[in-house]
């Protein structure tokens, strides 16, 4: 059905900030028509600009959106929502000066919610993350990633990855979800090394899931303890051949040339990056894979942030999201995250910005979003504020509403 909003305070097309890939952006680039009117279908944007302007047969259909913001959909391309209890006494005794190694050893981290997700049943997993879902949408965020990973058996990341793609056929269109496997999240205690849990387990059920066409890309804990670099080049490689996309957990708790093997492998985007080296920094600004920030976990965990002004002076392409998961990262607001973090990362309001939707639909390889021109996706985000600064200058407050 065809559509004309009008008289909205701004849209914020990001034109310009898409006509240069998403890279070395100045506040222009956000390219913001005022007073401003867009018509659109179910597939796509027909027109753009300013409600004086609006052409003579689109004026019959028009609603009127004062005191409105248009933006490119808020999208939030990292998170594990699917998952069983949480680690909420955790998190106290982690202020309570314990730290995170400890944590582990005594049975918390990754492997408790390993055990929550595991008796769980399905359908409070689905619910539950029905829930979760239901609150980033009511913020403003139209495009969800979602990856697997607390079941770390054959069995349980077998039903997760399928229940992620119920949670995908349930929502599409009005909520889009990607589906990433990241069966190699972790090593359960009962395999060493890890190359004997991705051959026996991840490796293989990779294959079953691949015919099933539920999997938009593979993801993988690349570091020191937990998953090597010849493990990456094997599951890569595998996904590769099966044409499945590559996504990867990266120089978070080491510099251990992630981001390196994430351009060598093609990935859409290498995430964390908080000890990414120069030369990493270098490869990503020369590439197309996204370079993804987490800025909540490491606030979260009392952590330094990633380098965030290194990539993008040196020409990266930067996306921000939330890494909402029960263990260091409880934060489900991708753009409160991204508020709060502009500041410490010394970005300006484009980069910010692009980082929730040009760039983080890019690390999802989602096409024709993340730009409000014409021929484009009408995936938007609508915000009942006065202007786009108005929306991170009160942080933390939600201004999302539905489309009219
Ligand atoms: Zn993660």
């Amino acid at each position: 059905m065809l559509k004309a909003l009008t008289d909205l305070n701004e849209i914020v097309t990001m034109k310009s900030a898409y006509s240069k890939d998403g890279r070395n952006l100045h506040p222009d680039d956000l390219s913001i028509i005022k007073n401003a009117a867009i018509v659109y279908d179910e597939s796509k944007i027909l027109w753009v600009g300013e409600t004086s302007k609006l052409p003579e047969q689109y004026k019959n259909l028009v609603q009127r959106l004062p005191g409105h913001v248009l933006t490119p959909e808020v999208v939030d391309s990292h998170t594990h929502i699917v998952f069983g209890g949480d680690r909420a006494q955790e998190y106290a005794d982690r202020l309570n000066g314990i730290s995170y190694e400890e944590i582990a050893k005594r049975g918390g981290g990754i492997l408790f919610t390993m055990k929550r997700t595991n008796e769980a049943s399905l359908d409070d997993l689905f619910n539950s993350a029905c829930e979760r879902i239901e609150r980033l949408n009511s913020y403003g965020v139209g495009s969800i990633e979602i990856k697997s990973g607390y079941g770390l058996n054959f069995d349980r990341e077998l039903e997760v990855s399928l229940l992620i793609d119920r949670l995908k056929k349930k929502y599409s269109p009005r909520i889009q979800i990607f589906n990433t496997y990241l069966a190699a999240h972790d090593v359960p205690k009962s395999f060493s090394p890890s190359t004997e849990y991705l051959e026996q387990v991840v490796l293989p059920l990779l294959e079953k899931l691949a015919p099933l066409r539920v999997i938009d890309a593979v993801d993988i804990f690349h570091e020191k303890n937990y998953f090597n670099e010849q493990d990456v080049d094997l599951l890569f490689s595998r996904a590769q051949s099966l044409g499945i996309a590559r996504k990867i957990h990266a120089d978070e708790l080491n510099d251990n040339a992630g981001a390196t093997l994430a351009v060598k492998h093609g990935a859409l985007s290498a995430d964390h990056l908080l000890k990414i080296s120069n030369d990493g920094i270098k490869l990503l600004s020369k590439n197309s894979t996204v370079a993804t920030l987490l800025p909540g976990t490491a606030f979260f965990l009392g952590k330094p942030l990633a380098p965030a002004r290194a990539l993008l002076d040196a020409g990266a392409k930067v996306a921000i999201a939330s890494d909402y998961n029960p263990g260091s990262c409880h934060c489900d607001n991708v753009l409160l995250v991204a508020s709060m973090a502009a500041a410490q990362l010394k970005i300006n309001q484009a980069e910010l910005w692009a980082g929730i939707t040009l760039n983080a639909s890019a690390a999802l390889g989602l096409k024709n979003q993340g730009v409000i021109t014409a021929g484009m996706k009408p995936r938007f985000s609508l915000f009942k504020t006065e202007s786009l600064s108005h929306i991170t200058y009160n942080w933390g407050r939600n201004f999302a509403v539905s489309l009219p």
